[in-house]
């Protein structure tokens, strides 16, 4: 057992309001939509109620965005954009612990994660692309790079500062303005970075901030006056917002899901490996595109890696996300609980033979058990299909030849690790695997200088890096 920390102070420390207004043209505005209940899923609760745009709202903010572009913040010089931005970065830093208490709140995961991960690199992902700003000229893009216009911008619920910061900061750098739609559970800390927009004041309508359900993301990708789209979602909506887009201009980018292979060759350091893997499908519940959801191990030392594997697992320890002994916090819905029990069944049904963490699951909220398949076949749905909750499924393999092979053997492609001792395997296998991001001896690293995003399923075009601001510029 552990101390939970007092709900009415993390409520004090988030600023919790009762209400939340969406953000347009500078101000708070109510939306014409149908009020959302965004909930605690560690507990159930109400948190707040928040305003929804309707078709309407999408019109205006993008009119407004579209005029903010042209008279302002597209003329401005990167050097005083910059400013802008180093400011939201700043004013960021200083909310940090406001944020993280908001986000756990909001989506359930750890705060030792949201506040050592979310929070700080979201941060950061804005003190970069502020330093871009001013430098775009001499980048070698030629003289005058031109930014694309008004970006619509709609992201999912797993990381919903961080996402917001991945998507805003590189838009506003390039000279873009923005409308942003969050995911409908997790819209709270985006409507706080939207008054911090406000308070480093931003000219009214560079960035505006539109809560609602798919339906409004739809409307967004759809409306005739944005000029490029940047979506983070299912691979699903994506086809969908792929499909809906041909025969515009729009350009689009699509961060999707992934189906990730951890492999661990058999000169690996293996205590650190354990570690990896853990932090690589745990890490934010496996609520993550990038989690190694699939561990490869070679056979000669699958049996001592499992056995360790069993252990640290067992020690893990599940509940209250804003205490900060916490590894694995809550769901972020029912929905999302229910497709993750859904898809274990079938593992069970396919004969995997299943282990999970020990330590007990509160009562009330939204918690799965961190869980364990061994004994998985490539044919098995749970090696297949992304699960994205805290489900991982060991395969095994005798050559580096079939680890390949086999981490290949997915229609996804985001990212992949690899452990050994081999400098040279790290870069054959690398090179090997079709995968946006492959990381070597650590997993689940994010900076915001190194490109992000997938081959395949997992979508097209990259976040994050000098290449990320390719998606933003006409060169
Ligand atoms: P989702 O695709 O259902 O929703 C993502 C966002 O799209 C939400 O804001 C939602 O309201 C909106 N949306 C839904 N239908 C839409 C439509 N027709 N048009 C426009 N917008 C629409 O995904 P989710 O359940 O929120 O997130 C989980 C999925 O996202 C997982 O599959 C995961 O792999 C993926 N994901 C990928 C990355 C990445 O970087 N590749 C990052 C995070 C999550």
């Amino acid at each position: 057992t552990w101390d939970y920390a007092p709900a009415p102070e993390s409520r004090a420390i988030a600023n919790l309001k009762p209400s939340y207004r969406m953000f347009l043209d500078g101000e708070f505005v109510e939306g014409s939509g149908e009020p959302l209940k965004t909930i605690n899923p560690a507990t159930e609760e109400v948190l707040a109620e928040v305003s929804t745009a309707s078709a309407s709202d999408v019109d205006r903010a993008v009119k407004v965005a579209k005029r903010a572009q042209d008279k302002v913040w597209g003329p401005m010089s990167g050097a005083e954009r910059a400013k802008y931005i180093f400011r939201i970065a700043r004013m960021m830093a200083e909310r940090s612990r406001e944020l993280a208490v908001l986000e756990s709140l909001d989506n359930g995961k750890p705060i030792r994660e949201s506040r050592d991960v979310d929070v700080p690199t979201a941060a950061a992902h804005f003190f970069y692309h502020a330093g871009w700003a001013d430098k775009l000229d001499y980048a070698g893009y030629g003289p005058n790079p031109r930014p694309l216009g008004v970006a619509g911008q709609v992201i999912p619920w797993n990381f919903p500062l961080l996402m917001a910061a991945w998507k805003i900061a590189p838009a506003l750098a390039c000279g873009n303005t923005v409308v942003l739609k969050p995911a409908e559970t997790t819209p709270l800390t985006a409507l706080v970075l939207a008054e911090i927009i406000q308070q480093a004041e931003l000219p009214p309508g560079v960035v505006n901030i539109l809560p609602g359900a798919g339906d409004v993301g739809a409307e967004l990708v759809n409306h005739p006056g944005v000029n490029k789209i940047a979506f983070t979602g299912s691979t699903e909506v994506g086809k969908i917002i792929q499909k809906s887009l041909a025969g515009t201009r729009k350009k689009l980018t699509l961060e999707l899901g992934g189906k990730a292979a951890n492999i661990v060759f058999d000169d690996a350091p293996l205590d650190q490996a354990v570690e990896g893997i853990v932090n690589g499908i745990f890490f934010n519940q496996g609520h993550v595109c990038c989690a190694g959801s699939r561990l490869l191990v070679q056979e000669s030392i699958a049996e001592e890696l499992l056995e360790k594997l069993h252990k640290r697992v067992s020690t893990l320890r599940i509940g209250d996300p804003l205490d900060k002994n916490t590894d694995v916090g809550a769901i972020n819905s029912r929905d999302q609980l229910t497709k993750i029990q859904d898809l274990v069944a079938t593992g069970e049904a396919e004969g995997a033979v299943r282990w999970t963490s020990a330590c007990p699951l509160p009562e009330k909220g939204f918690f799965f058990a961190p869980t364990v398949f061994a004994g998985v076949s490539q044919a098995m749905r749970i090696a297949r299909e992304e699960i994205f909750g805290p489900v991982l499924s060991v395969l095994t393999f005798r050559t580096p030849d079939e680890a390949i092979a086999k981490a290949n053997n997915t229609p996804y492609g985001l990212s992949a690790g690899i452990w050994t001792e081999k400098g040279s395997r790290i870069l054959w296998a690398a090179n090997q695997l079709r995968a946006g991001v492959v990381w070597a001896n650590t997993f689940n690293r994010f900076d915001p200088t190194a490109p992000f995003g997938g081959y395949q399923e997992s979508g097209f075009g990259r976040e994050g890096g000098r290449t990320g601001l390719e998606a933003y510029l006409d060169v």
